[in-house]
């Protein structure tokens, strides 16, 4: 897919609305339009990469903010000493719909495993 027909791609450059909850010079993050948590937000990379795997291998200090933005999300949110989840899905199996990285923030309830 291309960046131009990538929905995430969109929320970063503002044409397609989402409620952000924080950004950084590298990263956004935002709520999930179907939220599975009280918390549920995605952070991502404002530069597209299909999966965690493909920007580790590009840029692993980018990933690296990536999750640093998550734990401030986690904080910002109130569920830091509570506990959170941090969700990389990768590939179609997976459950992965969106090819633009992103890591699922969850967090506010108790979190069975495995999913159900
Ligand atoms: P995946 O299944 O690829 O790991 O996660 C994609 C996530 O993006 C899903 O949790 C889905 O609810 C969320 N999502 C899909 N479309 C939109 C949208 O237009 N806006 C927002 N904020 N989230 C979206
Ligand atoms: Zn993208």
């Amino acid at each position: 897919m291309s960046t131009s027909d990538c929905l995430f791609c969109k929320i970063v450059s503002g044409e397609v609305p989402a409620k952000i909850v924080r950004e950084s010079e590298r990263t956004v993050a935002f709520r999930d339009i179907n939220p599975q948590a009280p918390t549920h937000v995605l952070v991502i990379p404002r530069e597209h990469h299909p999966n965690a795997a493909a920007l580790a291998a590009a840029d692993p200090a980018l990933l690296g903010e990536v999750l640093t933005e998550a734990h401030r999300v986690a904080v910002d949110e109130g569920i830091a000493d509570s506990g959170y989840r941090l969700v990389f899905n990768t590939g179609a199996q997976a459950g992965q719909t969106i090819f633009h990285v992103h890591v699922h923030v969850l967090g506010g309830r108790d979190l069975n495993w495995p999913p159900g």
